[in-house]
């Protein structure tokens, strides 16, 4: 971030708070997020040349806010991150941080938020706590799936047009979407054919099974969640929307950091269908064929993989 970039997004910040906010200092955030999972090692397809940077910037009173920067044409995609996190933040139940202000100055797109101090202690307990409360969040609904703009996935496109019927949702705007993509970026083949099969027999996996369209982080792995000092869970980086909330959960077990502490507060709260067992196969699917349009590499394989789980309990 240059001076002049931080001196601008502090401009914006001030007249967002209507406050004054004279910048002092602008800090990278070292080893940021990225979209990039821990199980991402080949990066040589990867697409993600224009992963975010992050950096604190702070005023002479030590107020301080967190900012992405990107290129100038990914400024809807922090827009959609915005209203994500506005959408969250609105439920006053899982702690979000407030975003501030978003746009393109001197050539890049930003987003400001709120900074939260991430250094609470990942206890039993606080896993406790963000167990019952994305069970809370879960049970904030809207009269149907999708939500009222698209956002991104990593910096892959997630269609978010409203539909009264989750299967129809999930078939057409999740897995084809990325198996269209998968196809266009020449993962042809063993992939497309058991992903055609899959797409026209997952009826089969909804049997008695209507969810309500739940409110989602949408991207709830690990690296997207912490502590603050207080002990409160934070969630970051969302990908929200209403559907199936068994998608969340599925994406939590995906690269794992969620303790089984955690697990068993959320039943508690808000128990499962047993059909989640061979459904959480089907929601992950998307996200591990979402890291292979990224990033390439084992990604083909292991989504090959789950495609024969999925279509072995079919036949
Ligand atoms: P990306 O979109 O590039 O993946 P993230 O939003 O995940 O970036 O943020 C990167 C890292 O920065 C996170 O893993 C987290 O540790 C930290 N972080 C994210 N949001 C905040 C915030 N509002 N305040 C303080 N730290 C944050």
């Amino acid at each position: 971030m240059t001076p002049k970039m931080a001196m601008a997004i502090a401009a914006d910040i001030s007249a967002a708070i209507a406050a004054p906010f004279t910048l002092q200092t602008q800090l990278p955030v070292s080893g940021g997020g990225h979209f990039r999972h821990p199980a991402s090692r080949d990066t040589s397809t990867s697409v993600c040349g224009d992963i975010n940077t992050a950096h604190v910037i702070t005023d002479h009173n030590g107020v301080q806010y967190f900012v992405k920067l990107n290129n100038a044409d990914r400024a809807t995609m922090f827009e959609a991150e915005a209203a994500g996190l506005r959408e969250l933040a609105q439920t006053n139940i899982i702690r979000v941080p407030q975003p501030v202000c978003h746009g393109i100055t001197a050539g890049s797109a930003y987003l400001a938020m709120e900074y939260i101090d991430l250094s609470g202690n990942n206890s039993a307990q606080n896993q406790v706590r963000l167990g019952h409360q994305l069970a809370q969040l879960h049970r904030i609904t809207a009269p149907r799936y999708g939500w009222r703009t698209n956002n991104t996935l990593g910096t892959t496109p997630q269609i978010n047009t409203g539909h009264g019927h989750w299967p129809h949702f999930w078939r057409e705007q999740r897995l084809g979407f990325q198996l269209s993509l998968a196809a266009h970026n020449g993962y042809s083949g063993a992939l497309q054919r058991k992903g055609e099969k899959l797409l026209a027999d997952m009826a089969v996996f909804f049997t008695n099974y209507e969810p309500p369209p739940s409110l989602l982080h949408g991207d709830l792995w690990s690296g997207n969640y912490g502590i603050d000092p207080g002990g409160n869970p934070v969630i970051f980086d969302p990908a929200v929307y209403y559907g199936d909330r068994e998608t969340d959960l599925a994406m939590t077990g995906l690269f794992g950091g969620f303790s089984e502490n955690f697990y068993l507060a959320y039943q508690e709260a808000y128990p499962l269908d047993a059909g989640f067992k061979t459904r959480k196969i089907l929601y992950n699917l998307y996200h591990i064929l979402n890291h292979l349009n990224l990033f390439g590499g084992s990604y083909l394989r292991q989504a090959e993989h789950m495609m024969d789980n999925l279509l072995g309990e079919i036949h």
